[in-house]
């Protein structure tokens, strides 16, 4: 199957409030032309310098939004801001407030989702609900950050009904700090599902889900 039939596959399973994020860590950028000419304008990738160098190659395709999925490092904060138009992988409050600084000086007010960790994960950067629950007061201080939503990745090794109450957690997480009213978070947006698990997000409130490697076919390593 070509990419462009893939994502069309895809797109017709979507409910109209459902954004599609093409993954594009790993991928060349002839198959994101390929992506691009298919319609999608939202690419997600995992880290800073990679970006950078497709987007170099790919400045004569206007209209594209640049998702950052990965863990940004504080360093590179301010490439990020120059590059993405949305960071998904906002996971500390040191970094927020960093980033939230880095954007009054460079004048720009970046969209982010607040990445959670719904259950304990080795793994996985985030907040644990009870950590960012505590610091959704400083949240707020962030005021050049567009906070959006929340992403979340499931841990490995869980089955379906598992990974819907993940999905299912994280929305109900979402409406309570909507309940809580703070000028400067909304919670509009839920980022979650990659490919093995899309269907269930998009069953409990996704309205991003990330897919690679159903769209590009398996990624090295
Ligand atoms: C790689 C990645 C994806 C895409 O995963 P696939 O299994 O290829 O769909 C989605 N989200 C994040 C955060 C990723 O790192």
């Amino acid at each position: 199957m070509t990419i462009a039939s893939r994502i069309a596959t895809i797109r017709q399973q979507l409910p109209d409030s459902v954004r599609l994020i093409a993954v594009t860590k790993q991928v060349p950028t002839d198959a994101i032309r390929e992506a691009y000419d298919a319609g999608i304008r939202d690419f997600g990738e995992s880290k800073v310098q990679e970006t950078a160098e497709k987007q170099s190659q790919l400045q004569d395709l206007p209209g594209i939004n640049w998702h950052l999925i990965g863990h940004l490092q504080a360093n590179k904060a301010a490439k990020a801001l120059e590059q993405f138009q949305w960071i998904h992988s906002l996971d500390n409050l040191k970094l927020a407030t960093r980033l939230d600084r880095l954007a009054g000086e460079l004048s720009c007010s970046p969209q982010v989702c607040l990445q959670v960790k719904i259950l304990p994960d080795p793994d996985k950067y985030g907040w644990t609900i009870p950590e960012l629950l505590a610091d959704l007061p400083e949240l707020n201080r962030c005021q050049h950050l567009k906070i959006q939503g929340l992403m979340t990745i499931p841990p490995l090794g869980l089955d379906d009904s598992q990974i819907l109450e993940f999905f299912n957690t994280t929305r109900q997480l979402a409406d309570q700090i909507q309940q809580q009213n703070f000028a400067h978070i909304h919670m509009e947006q839920l980022s979650m599902g990659m490919s093995g698990d899309y269907h269930l997000a998009i069953q409990a409130g996704a309205t991003m889900i990330r897919l690679g490697q159903t769209l590009f076919g398996s990624r090295r390593g």
